[in-house]
């Protein structure tokens, strides 16, 4: 039986299991998918585990998405400039480095139906998925991306990494098409952000990647204001159907049951 983890710290959270273990069955697959809680420094001996053949592959979360990057031999084009891995496989006895976060946020958009290029983003964060969502809104066209991070510091290394973006302060109000909460703010169901969003308009985007909660207080105000809003689900369901493709080769169905399973925890 093959064997697939997902690492990280906190894990608990995550629900990546269900999913690829509900994919795994309805495709008649001798494989299990499980998580694993880890200390930084238990994560190149469990990534050695895939050349030895007793991991078949891994999926990487907070906070070890850069971590995990010297231990493999090669880097997707993806992983590479964005420095973020989330998935790793085995190629002709090379561990490959992957990163579909990309094919996640970009698929989530365009099942929208909604035209990036051309557009002003501003990215709200500026943490570990941001980089992804730099990587694939560049390549969708957008005209500018601009970020603000409460910590201002972490939004200029990644203005090193890409020159092009736009840095404002937090709080600070820019015209722009679409809003992308990309902080941990909202995780829990009273978190507020301590913006005034009423100050940037409406009829527009406003994509949050948490999708736990399903309305998160940035998407409900968003709602309110009269913008169009998307919680981070199919960007989570997308990112794992990359890997899944990856890994065995099949495009997995996102059929009712896989929407069910995100949304009754
Ligand atoms: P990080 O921990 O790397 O970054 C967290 C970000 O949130 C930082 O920019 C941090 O700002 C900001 N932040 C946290 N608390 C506050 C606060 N009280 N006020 C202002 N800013 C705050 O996380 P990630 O980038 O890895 O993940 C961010 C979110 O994206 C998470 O909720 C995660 O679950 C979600 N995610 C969803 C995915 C999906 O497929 N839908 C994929 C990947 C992530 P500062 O720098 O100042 O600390």
């Amino acid at each position: 039986m093959k064997k697939y983890f997902v690492i990280g710290n906190p894990i608990k959270h995550s629900l990546s299991p269900q999913l690829h273990n509900y994919w795994i069955k309805k495709n008649n697959l001798d494989a299990f998918y499980d998580k694993k809680k880890l200390k930084e420094d238990e994560v190149g001996d469990l990534i050695s585990l895939i050349k030895q053949n007793e991991i078949s592959g891994i999926n990487v979360t907070i906070p070890f998405k850069k971590t995990v990057i010297p231990y493999l031999d090669k880097l997707s084009p993806e992983a590479e400039k964005t420095q973020s891995v989330n998935t790793i496989t085995l190629y002709k006895n090379k561990l490959i480095g992957h990163n579909t976060d990309t094919e996640g946020f970009k698929l989530a958009i365009k099942k929208l139906n909604f035209e990036i290029k051309n557009k002003i983003i501003l990215i709200l964060g500026a943490g570990g998925v941001v980089p992804s969502l730099i990587y694939t809104l560049k390549n969708m066209g957008a005209n500018k991306i601009i970020i603000s991070n409460r910590t201002r510091g972490k939004a200029e290394i990644l203005k090193k990494l890409n020159n092009e973006i736009e840095i404002i302060n937090w709080g600070n109000i820019s015209p722009c098409d679409v809003i992308i909460n990309a902080t941990s703010i909202g995780l829990n169901e009273n978190d507020e952000m301590n913006l005034k969003l009423e100050n940037f308009g409406k009829n527009k985007l406003y994509f949050d990647v948490i999708y736990n909660p399903r309305e998160t207080n940035f998407l409900k105000i968003g709602r309110k204001l009269g913008n169009l809003t998307e919680n981070g689900k199919y960007m989570f369901i997308y990112q794992a159907m990359s890997a899944f493709k990856l890994w065995h080769g099949i495009i997995p169905q996102i059929d009712n049951k896989v929407i069910e399973l995100l949304d009754n925890d």
